[in-house]
């Protein structure tokens, strides 16, 4: 895996480099802050390179008070898509000529493609949820959706249980550390339950939506044992160093992945809706070191 191109930053008026010189907006970004770590740009340079297509993609630091503006900037400078990631994904709605149903849905945007009028904004990661557990469950998956329960009550947990419905789940459960900030869910046809060990009572597929385990230290968000056995665990978040979540399944013998899968998904659909036909997702599973 090749080095990532250093990071351009929106200082609430241009685009500069490190050296805080004015640049030009490459034809694709991701806006967030913090957005060095992030996978996109990686799996992008992929993408483009397969369809051999010579744009660029590039990661920005842009702080909340600047979207506004580096959204009207970089269409002025004829960015042709972005991505969005924390903190900008619910606030960019506000800003966007058009949301997609989808989008409208979830709450949150995390791509935004160009429009003569502004930008159109999708969100792609319930579908790029269904990539990955369609992937890991093949067959499986009407026996594995049969009592989900997703942790968490954010855009991904959203995301999550939008994905469920899309699947024909037939028992969402959200846990929620403040069941309040998950009420949006029951309208969704989720249970809303409390966050202990028993909300997880014969479980077949646990979806981790919480920031819990982007430092491999954190804690396991809940005991485990009551999942069902043969229960699938999965963490949307992923790193180079499996979560305290993950270790766990493991040691109970359960299966389990982590989010890289459905990142690599939902960035295929996002490429997809920049470059029209089908993305080519083995090449961007490839560039983040997995198997598609
Ligand atoms: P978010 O909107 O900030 O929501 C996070 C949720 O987690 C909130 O409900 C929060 O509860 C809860 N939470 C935070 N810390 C917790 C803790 N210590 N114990 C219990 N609950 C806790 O974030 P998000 O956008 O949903 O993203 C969540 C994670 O999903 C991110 O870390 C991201 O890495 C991952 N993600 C992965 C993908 C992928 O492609 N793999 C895509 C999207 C997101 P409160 O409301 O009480 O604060």
């Amino acid at each position: 895996m090749s080095d990532p191109p250093p990071l351009l930053r929106f200082d609430g008026r241009r685009l500069v480099d490190d050296a805080d010189q004015e640049v030009v907006w490459p034809e694709l970004a991701v806006l967030g802050s913090p957005v060095a770590h992030s996978s996109s740009p990686r799996l992008h340079a992929a993408a483009l390179a397969e369809i051999g297509v010579d744009h660029r993609y590039r990661a920005v630091q842009c702080e909340a008070d600047g979207l506004r503006a580096a959204l009207e900037d970089a269409h002025a400078g004829g960015v042709r898509g972005l991505n969005l990631t924390l903190p900008h994904k619910e606030a960019a709605l506000a800003w966007c000529a058009r949301v997609s149903s989808e989008a409208q849905e979830i709450g949150a945007a995390n791509t935004l493609v160009r429009l003569d009028e502004g930008w159109m904004a999708h969100n792609t990661d319930a579908r790029g949820l269904a990539m990955a557990l369609q992937r890991a469950l093949g067959a499986g998956l009407e026996a594995a959706t049969r009592r989900v329960a997703v942790l968490g009550a954010g855009g991904a947990a959203r995301a999550a249980v939008q994905c469920l419905r899309a699947l024909g789940a037939r028992e969402i459960r959200v846990v929620a550390r403040r069941p309040e900030r998950a009420a949006w869910s029951i309208a969704r046809g989720a249970e809303v339950l409390a966050w202990r060990a028993e909300s997880l009572e014969g479980v077949t597929l646990l979806l981790d939506a919480t920031p819990l385990g982007l430092d491999p230290r954190d804690p396991l968000p809940l005991p485990l044992e009551g999942l069902r056995p043969g229960a699938l665990v999965m963490d949307l978040v992923y790193g180079p160093a499996p979560s305290a979540l993950l270790r766990e399944a493991s040691r109970l013998g359960l299966a389990h992945q982590d989010g890289s899968r459905m990142l690599v998904g939902q960035a295929a659909l996002a490429f997809g809706m920049w470059y029209g036909g089908l993305p080519p997702v083995e090449a961007m599973a490839r560039a983040v070191g997995l198997d598609w």
